[in-house]
């Protein structure tokens, strides 16, 4: 089975490297490698030509998903396994100090603190008070953090996000609204190198 790198000129596009694989399978696809390389695979028998033709067919789905790519590889920082735990740590230690802070304020207990991977929140507080952050919160900044912190310690006297739960976040928090809306932008801001 060889790999052979061939560039194809696509009219609307600038010119793409595009690595073709071939083998035994019958038809032809298309992959976009998370380093941004474009890779076509298809059967032995395949043409320059027929390879041509099936790229100027999906270049738009080539441009979009490169253009993502490519914009997750130069905007997002990428961090090493290494990075990240000390990053983990360092979350452990800054959000651990902030919720003794911010509980003892808010007149709240709590149960064990848990700095995790999580993919779409930042934290969550169980019925028992048990809270969990997730580690990337560390990349943001101060403020954000404590919001996020207060968010979860309100989830204390209030378990849902009613109005007087929102009070709570309020009293401590009087911009809540501002950080909330800026954590959003925060959101998916690393890739982790494995
Ligand atoms: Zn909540």
């Amino acid at each position: 089975m060889g790999h052979r790198k061939g560039s194809i000129k696509n009219s609307s596009m600038n010119e793409i490297e595009i690595q073709i694989k071939r083998s035994s399978r019958r038809t032809l696809s298309l992959q976009i490698t998370r380093e941004g390389q474009v890779v076509v695979h298809c059967p032995f028998s395949t043409t320059q030509e027929q390879i041509q033709m099936f790229v100027d067919e999906h270049r738009q789905w080539i441009g979009e998903n490169l253009e993502q790519v490519k914009w997750r590889l130069t905007k997002r920082p990428v961090m090493t396994s290494e990075q990240v735990w000390k990053a983990k740590s360092l979350a452990r230690m800054t959000l651990s100090a902030k919720v003794r802070f911010w509980a003892a304020k808010m007149g709240v207990t709590y149960g064990t603190i848990s700095i995790r991977q999580q993919a779409t929140r930042w934290g969550s507080c169980s019925s028992k008070g048990n809270l969990n952050f997730n580690w990337t919160l560390i990349l943001t900044p101060e403020p954000l953090q404590d919001y996020v912190v207060v968010h979860e310690l309100a989830h204390r006297l209030e378990m849902n996000h009613s109005d007087r739960f929102w009070k709570i976040v309020e009293s401590q928090i009087p911009d809540y609204k501002e950080r909330r809306n800026l954590l959003k932008t925060y959101e998916n801001q690393v890739t982790v190198m494995e």
